[in-house]
């Protein structure tokens, strides 16, 4: 049987952690961190990450923002804001709450971001930082899905890791930080073959590929640990579910996530964690 590893409650200590060591730098550098969130439109998911961000960092002692747009707001109005933001030394980090509409290119507003502030880790610079080791923000689910193999102590070092999914935000910064632990990696994706005999061969395996309960009990090694990256609405039932079929991979594995309360948690986490490191690097600096 599996022991589930929680993400809640993992986020929960680091999250008190967090709010004592805010405590103490609120004193030293006379303000809490600043978070400053741009949402556009209403979609339904986005309105509740944004709610969900905003509870855990007002919970932790760190000021967030919202500047919520309607869905029809200019590419130019939001890069405005960027840019104001990017200038406001009260501001220590600036998210965007993605997608974003059609008419406003993703790639053109992240890049605008100054990297200093980049908490969800996903400007060229820090992305370019984690492929060359340099020192830099790390993109929140991969960083998250490695806090909880390290809260087990589960050996990366050596083992065969197999990340299903190769998304600029999950997938590839996750197989490099595995890489970096020294795993020997495989990246899967929609065109590979043989999935489940490479799915098969791993100690570590990542699902992240937005196919919920896609991960079968034959497709998994005995003894594996398997984190489930994937929030998917089951058709059936219309809950949250994983990319993992949790009740029959489940009893095969050592280590096992929970969808929800396996990675979810722990993406909020590092993204109030990275905000206090920006708001750190930003005194530094001065
Ligand atoms: P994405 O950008 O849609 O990427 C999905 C990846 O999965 C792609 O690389 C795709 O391959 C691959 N894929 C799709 N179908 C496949 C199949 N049948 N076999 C093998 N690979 C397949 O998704 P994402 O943004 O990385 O997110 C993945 C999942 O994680 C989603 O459910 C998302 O909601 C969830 N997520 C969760 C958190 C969290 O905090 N827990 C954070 C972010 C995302 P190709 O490249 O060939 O198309």
């Amino acid at each position: 049987m599996g022991i589930v590893i929680s993400g809640t409650k993992l986020a929960s200590i680091r999250k008190e952690r967090l709010k004592e060591a805010i405590i103490e730098a609120k004193m030293k550098y006379d303000r809490a961190p600043k978070l400053a969130v741009i949402l556009v439109g209403n979609d339904v998911g986005s309105l509740s990450y944004v709610k969900g961000k905003e509870k855990a960092a007002l919970e932790v002692g760190i000021d967030i923002t919202t500047y919520h747009y309607n869905d029809d707001v200019s590419e130019k109005e939001i890069e405005d804001k960027i840019i104001s933001l990017n200038y406001d030394n009260k501001v220590d980090g600036i998210l965007v709450q993605l997608p974003l509409p059609n008419h406003i290119k993703q790639d053109k507003i992240i890049d605008l971001i100054s990297p200093l502030k980049d908490v969800d880790g996903f400007h060229p610079y820090n992305v370019a930082s984690l492929y060359l080791k340099h020192e830099g923000i790390l993109p929140c689910t991969p960083k998250g899905v490695i806090a909880l193999l390290d809260s087990k102590n589960i050996q990366i070092e050596g083992k065969r890791a197999v990340v299903v999914g190769r998304s600029n935000i999950v997938g590839m910064p996750l197989a490099k930080m595995l890489l970096d632990r020294n795993a020997t990696v495989t990246i899967c994706h929609s065109k590979t073959k043989n999935l489940e005999q490479i799915t098969s061969e791993a100690d570590i395996l990542i699902a992240c590929l937005g196919k919920p309960k896609f991960i079968k009990e034959y497709m998994v090694k005995e003894g594996a640990t398997v984190i489930d990256v994937g929030i998917n609405r089951d058709k059936e039932t219309n809950k949250l579910c994983g990319d993992v079929d949790f009740i029959n991979v489940e009893p095969k594995t050592s280590y096992i996530t929970k969808v929800p309360g396996g990675v979810g948690p722990m993406t909020i986490c590092c993204l109030l964690e990275n905000t206090y490191i920006a708001y750190l690097n930003q005194f530094k600096r001065s």
